[in-house]
């Protein structure tokens, strides 16, 4: 018989650790109350598919996540799959964030091995929760040859998305985790994960970011773009000392003139000014709604405001260059 895979289940809260008093009740309920080993014992199947144990990381909503927490957790993953006996993790998450924390994980973890994410859109103790079937979806993953080289992957509805492309994109649905545009990389059916795309950015190995003796992370804001905006948010992120700001633009990363006044004083305080857009898929056009090359500015490519406000906080760890900052967003 084939020796069962070796998992680690790293739990931080969230949904998939929510109760509520009755099966109905889908909204208003406790989040992140149930610790790792009452996730474990809810799904006794995961035993037959892995040798599993868990660890209690922080227990929290994932809307309270945060740098320290990342830097934590980063370190803690490439610590765990430095050690051959472990062959993949599963990372229990609220899913209101997981992709920026999954998206952080394939940019700084140092390991071909699979690093799962995964949540739940209802609670524990609902009618249908799909936590339990995520779980074991996301432990089955982890324990999959197929899963290797793959970078940081989230498990949701048995879709697997790479941390790149996926974002949250309905409050309720089970079906919530989507990539736009772009798609998901497979499936996962009777715990067997079924591949059907390569992730084609840079991630993990061949990742340039190295969070090793980094105890603090530089400040990035994401600014909001809508008819009638002010530049208020702008200044103020500045103004607290912001080292980089990430504008959510309408449409191709449009601008109005307040605003782009706005950031191009704060480009003149050196601060690093990217333009995504609001929109939710496509790409950001160089040098289209703006002239970047004499603004200075970097362009978002396909990244969301909250995935490219990840990638300039990391890249901010290396360097200010705005030439290499942009290479940064066309490879990873
Ligand atoms: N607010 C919750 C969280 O992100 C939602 C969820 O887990 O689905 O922790």
């Amino acid at each position: 018989m084939e020796k069962l895979p070796n998992i680690i289940i790293l739990a931080t809260g969230g949904t998939i650790a929510g109760i509520a008093g009755k099966t109905t009740i889908t909204v208003g309920y406790t989040s992140a109350a149930i610790t790792v080993e009452t996730l474990i014992e809810m799904v006794p199947e995961i035993e037959t598919i892995a040798n599993i144990s868990g660890q209690q990381v922080v227990q929290i909503s994932s809307q309270d996540m945060n740098n320290e927490i990342w830097l934590d957790l980063g370190k803690k993953v490439n610590e765990l799959l430095s050690n051959p006996d472990i062959d993949g993790i599963v990372i229990t998450h609220g899913t209101d964030t997981m992709e920026e924390t999954a998206y952080y994980l394939h940019l700084v973890v140092k390991s071909e091995k699979p690093v799962v994410l995964v949540g739940a859109m209802r609670p524990s103790t609902a009618m249908s929760a799909d936590g339990p079937n995520n779980l074991y979806n996301a432990v089955a993953l982890a324990g999959s040859k197929n899963a290797w080289r793959k970078g940081v992957l989230i498990v949701m509805n048995d879709t697997i998305h790479s941390a790149r492309e996926v974002t949250k994109a309905s409050t309720f649905l089970t079906d919530a985790f989507q990539a736009p545009g772009l798609g998901a990389l497979g499936y996962i059916q009777s715990n067997v994960a079924h591949f059907y795309k390569e992730p084609t950015g840079r991630h993990t190995v061949n990742s340039r970011f190295n969070t090793e003796g980094i105890d603090e992370l530089p400040k990035v804001d994401i600014a909001y773009g809508y008819a009638n905006v002010t530049r208020v948010a702008i200044d103020a992120f500045v103004e607290t000392g912001s080292q980089g700001v990430i504008y959510a633009g309408t449409g191709n990363g449009s601008l109005t003139d307040e605003v782009m006044d706005a950031l191009i004083e704060a480009r003149s305080n050196d601060v690093i000014v990217v333009r995504s857009t609001r929109v939710g898929s496509g790409l950001v056009a160089r040098n289209g709604e703006a002239d970047d090359d004499m603004l200075d500015f970097v362009v978002s490519d396909t990244l969301n405001p909250q995935k490219a406000r990840v990638l300039l906080l990391l890249a901010l760890t290396q360097t200010t260059d705005t030439k290499e900052i942009q290479q940064m967003f066309y490879e990873y």
